[in-house]
């Protein structure tokens, strides 16, 4: 028998796309499955974008770029990032555009750390974080965050789980699953600490323009944190899902070795998205205001009607996509619960348990989904839910 490496092994599967493959498994077989599930957009890409990529594409931007990235799109990042920071940010020197967020994290985690060194993140959050730090020998260290904190990191508690083995702090503002943001304070608070232990603050802010109170949530880059490397793309905003392109900012030296890696492992990610997403930065500003609009439509509408069922408590999230919802009263046991809801209700969501032990008790629903669909995959498990009871 052929044996797999220990860094395969140690890998877990990603829970919500297990969930999507078995809910599509069951639609092949002709069942109706509402997706509220899976964090991704349900709108297209916005046109001016499309029709960019197109047009890049017959002006010949099909071959190889700069591995760091094509200079126009950099350039439009630095003036983007101008906008909501007073750092200066040099094209050549602190961007580097990633294939999507998650590779840009890849690269910077494998950039920092040595096997042994932890990094600390939240529990819960976004599923594929501990697999990322374990893939680079790296360690993980879950910081619980509570419902009754709105999901806040308590700034005492970081501060304590702090080791000497500690290389960085890996946050995601706004949070999957939570919705939580930190104020500009909070980051503050953080940086503070960071840079009293000499270690890293990696911020994914994938969500930043998905937030329902202002035009952004805070970033990382305002509070001129030298140590810090802030980590977003065009999947969310933009519909940009499947074009996998994101970019990470940091100071030259992080940028100058997160570039070898790219150059070896990736060379760059696709030129002509990269030509195409200047228009997402530049020209896609009403459509993205729809899109947001919409977003918080639904928010206020699913958090609504997850509240009347009885037994499911949740609070309105304040960015990104998702509510993640109390059902400790009806389970302790979200998977089983969610792998019920699939089964009984035809509808697909996240046990919160897949996003770290601190989320059992919980699960995750997805609003990028229509109004309509919301409304009756919440009315399913309604239902579904007597026949829990017994
Ligand atoms: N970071 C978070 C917090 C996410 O929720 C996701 C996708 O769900 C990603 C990163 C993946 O980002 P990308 O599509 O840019 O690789």
């Amino acid at each position: 028998m052929i044996e797999f490496s220990e860094k395969a092994l140690k890998i877990k599967p990603f829970e919500v796309m297990q969930i999507l493959a078995k809910a599509q498994e069951m639609e092949r077989r002709g069942e109706k499955v509402i997706h509220l599930e899976i964090g991704e957009p349900d709108f297209d890409t916005p046109k001016c974008i499309r029709d960019e990529a197109i047009k890049a594409m017959e002006r010949g931007f099909t071959h190889y770029s700069d591995s760091k990235g094509v200079l126009e799109l950099r350039e439009a990042l630095a003036d983007h990032v101008g906008d909501f920071s007073s750092l200066s940010i040099d094209p050549n020197k602190n961007i580097l555009v990633t294939g999507g967020v998650s590779l840009g994290l890849l690269f910077a985690l494998s950039t920092i750390t040595n096997p042994g060194d932890e990094v600390m993140i939240t529990d819960p959050t976004y599923p594929c974080y501990e697999n990322f730090v374990k893939y680079v020998d790296a360690v993980p260290i879950g910081i619980e965050v509570y419902e009754e904190d709105d999901f806040k990191l308590d700034i005492d508690n970081l501060e304590r789980a702090i080791s000497e083995k500690t290389k960085a702090i890996l946050l995601n503002s706004p949070s999957n699953p939570t919705g939580m943001f930190f104020e500009l304070s909070e980051l503050e608070e953080v940086v503070e600490i960071a840079s009293k232990k000499g270690i890293y603050v990696i911020v994914d802010e994938i969500y930043s323009g998905l937030v329902y109170d202002r035009k952004r949530s805070p970033s990382i880059l305002e509070t001129g944190y030298g140590n810090a490397i802030m980590l977003d793309g065009f999947s969310k905003l933009y519909a940009m899902t499947g074009w996998r392109l994101g970019y990470a900012i940091s100071n030259v030296e992080v940028i100058q070795q997160m570039l070898k890696l790219q150059q070896n492992f990736y060379i760059c990610p696709s030129p002509f998205a990269q030509i195409a997403a200047i228009k997402a930065l530049c020209e896609a500003e009403e459509d993205v205001k729809k899109m947001v609009e919409e977003f918080d439509k639904r928010r206020k509408f699913i958090v609504e009607k997850i509240n009347e069922i009885k037994g499911f408590k949740t609070r309105e999230p304040k960015g990104a996509y998702y509510v993640f919802t109390n059902v400790k009263t009806i389970s302790d046991d979200s998977t089983e619960l969610a792998n019920f809801i699939l089964d009984e209700a035809k509808v697909a969501v996240a046990p919160g348990v897949s996003f770290g032990s601190n989320g059992e008790g919980y699960l995750r629903f997805s609003y990028a989904n229509s109004i309509e669909n919301i409304a009756e995959g919440v009315e399913r498990i309604r239902m579904a839910l007597n026949k829990f009871r017994g």
